[in-house]
């Protein structure tokens, strides 16, 4: 059933800023390797780092420093992220955003004196974030596109990953098999490296964020491939998800930190601010306590009329919101809301995931061959990623992922035999609902099942008898997509089988977050248990790990500070 083969020294999953900053870095550190993007949509047009709005966050001006931005990340990730990938987080992305602008040709915003403009975002000591308007992403991911077209990097768009593919004695990676969306045909890519880039994307929420193309792929293949997930039960909800309606797929996308960072107010159905109930920094509190009292305040009942609570910017000047968010002053207009002197609905969205593969400072997996980078990668943020260190992340880990897949091809790579068994079983499990006949049920009904026990009982709250009764609901949805059968046969842009192995991927992905916060009994960050509201000791903080269906809880290592230390001399 394959009909195409081909091989390349370097296979990139995604094109989003850990792929393309990942293919740029390659191809530098070793022109004579041949790299292929491949990717699901068109290169520079999908996944979510064109979607940034606010920034990047890194540590440039006078007053900041690398140490105060690591404490932050630190402190922000409730003590458990993996404390060398933070530094190298927050020391590289000094070198990335000079990357960026020098060499990549990015324009950011400037101070009046021509130096960088930085903002302020929520749950952070300094301003620190770099940004082009309130639509960074646009000018980030567009220069990148540019230089990667401009070096003849080899690029299979439209070509979705459905396995990864070992060697034949199982040791290491050998390819990927795809499907071309155009065709509908299999390809398989045999690779010596491989860096798996598909950006998560929490899609199996009711309100999410992240553009349609992301439905956790490359996190349901490093699972099937037996790879460890780390962090998986740290799902980021945005507090400030639009809320327009049913009918419109604008409900749900982000409007910018920023504006809470600017001093936007936060209001009940009653038009009341309630955030200074729940925490002191009120709106500039974190994600996760906005969420939570958001959700909270929703769960009470006093909501705007599509069920959310509202934002208010007026009190900051009408002219001033027009002028510093255009760009969200437009999105609103664009659904019936006026941002800048009126008021605008908005509901906690899912919008990033802080878990996913466990590796290493090089970006190497466990299994030889196979690199990670961006929101596939867990580690970094713990539970809990500041606004502006995502963006970071995938551009510093797809850089470093570039330079040590070079470096490792050239050193040890190899093509090697794949396992034609494990292909065969890879395309019939992608045939399914094919040779299901008839058809039996609808896609439509099987999503909103989805959205109803991942909102309702793997969100923003959580307790044991929830998350129980969604791993059971998970398991019949998951019987259900096997059963289904799609009408016809045509496989060209058939966008139904497509959504089919979406929803096959966020089923499994959807079961291991849920595996992992019923192992997790205390609350941190991103994760909120109300039956074990108490963080307990942050010394002995540990963190999930999960292999298959197996959950284990590994200690941190404090390799930097320790919980009550800090890195930062004017607070010693
Ligand atoms: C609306 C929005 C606003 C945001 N704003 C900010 C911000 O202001 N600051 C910040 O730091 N972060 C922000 N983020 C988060 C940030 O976008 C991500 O952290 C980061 O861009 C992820 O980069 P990535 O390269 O890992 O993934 P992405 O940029 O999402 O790229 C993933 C790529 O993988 C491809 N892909 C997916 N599945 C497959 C498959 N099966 N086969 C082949 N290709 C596949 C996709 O098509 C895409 O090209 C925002 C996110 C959203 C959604």
């Amino acid at each position: 059933m394959v009909t195409s083969r081909i091989d390349t020294d370097i296979l990139i999953l995604g094109s989003g800023g850990a792929g393309l900053f990942a293919a740029l870095h390659a191809h530098q550190a070793a022109p004579e390797l041949s790299i292929t993007v491949a990717v699901k949509g068109l290169l520079g047009k999908c996944g979510c780092t064109r979607m940034v709005q606010g920034g990047y966050n890194v540590a440039l001006a006078k007053g900041d420093s690398i140490e105060r931005h690591f404490m932050d990340t630190i402190e922000g990730g409730k003590w458990l992220p993996d404390q060398d990938l933070a530094w190298q987080l927050v020391t590289l992305a000094v070198e990335r955003i000079r990357e960026l602008e020098n060499e990549l040709g990015c324009f950011f915003d400037r101070n009046p004196d021509g130096s960088i403009h930085q903002k302020a975002f929520a749950g952070q000591t300094f301003d620190r974030t770099v940004h082009k308007g309130d639509l960074t992403g646009i000018e980030i991911i567009n220069r990148l596109a540019e230089q990667v077209w401009a070096r003849g990097i080899a690029r299979l768009e439209e070509h979705r990953a459905v396995e990864l593919i070992r060697t034949r004695d199982g040791t290491a990676l050998s390819g990927v098999l795809f499907v071309d969306m155009r065709t509908g045909e299999y390809v398989f890519v045999r690779a010596k490296a491989v860096l798996l880039a598909t950006g998560g994307g929490p899609t199996m929420y009711r309100y999410h964020t992240p553009s349609g193309d992301k439905s956790c792929d490359g996190l349901a293949m490093a699972l099937r491939a037996g790879l460890r997930l780390r962090d998986m039960e740290m799902v980021q909800f945005h507090p400030t998800g639009l809320l327009a309606g049913a009918h419109t797929r604008m409900t749900g996308t982000v409007l910018e930190e920023g504006l809470r960072g600017a001093g936007g107010h936060l209001l009940n159905g009653e038009r009341e601010r309630f955030m200074g109930r729940y925490d002191p920094k009120a709106e500039r509190a974190t994600r996760d306590i906005v969420s939570r009292a958001m959700f909270s305040e929703i769960k009470n009942g006093n909501t705007s009329p599509h069920g959310g609570l509202y934002i208010s910017m007026s009190h900051l000047g009408a002219d001033n919101v027009r002028k510093q968010f255009k760009g969200m002053v437009e999105r609103c207009a664009d659904c019936g809301f006026d941002l800048a002197s009126g008021l605008v609905e908005v509901v906690p969205t899912a919008h990033y995931m802080m878990g996913g593969v466990e590796f290493a400072a090089d970006c190497r997996t466990e299994l030889p061959g196979l690199f990670v980078a961006g929101e596939d990668s867990g580690g970094v943020h713990g539970a809990n990623r500041l606004g502006g260190n995502g963006v970071a992340n995938s551009t510093v880990f797809g850089a470093v992922a570039g330079d040590s897949m070079a470096a490792w091809v050239r050193r040890e790579g190899a093509l090697r035999e794949p396992d034609g068994a494990a292909i065969e079983s890879a395309v019939a499990t992608c045939e399914t609902p094919f040779k299901n006949r008839p058809a039996r049920s609808n896609l439509e009904s099987l999503r909103e099942k989805l959205f109803e026990t991942m909102w309702e009982r793997v969100g923003i709250l959580r307790d044991a008898a929830g998350l129980e009764q969604a791993l059971a609901e998970l398991g019949s949805l998951n019987d259900e997509l096997d059963r289904f059968a799609l009408d016809g046969t045509n496989r060209a842009f058939n966008l139904s089988w497509h959504d089919w192995m979406n929803l096959k991927n966020l089923a499994a992905v959807s079961r291991v977050i849920t595996a992992a916060a019923i192992a997790r009994k205390d609350s941190r960050g991103a994760h909120f248990r109300s039956d074990f509201p108490e963080t307990g000791p942050l010394d002995e903080s540990a963190f999930t790990s999960i292999c298959f269906d197996e959950v284990a809880m590994r200690p941190v290592k404090f390799t930097r500070v320790r919980p009550g230390q800090t890195l930062l001399k004017d607070a010693a």
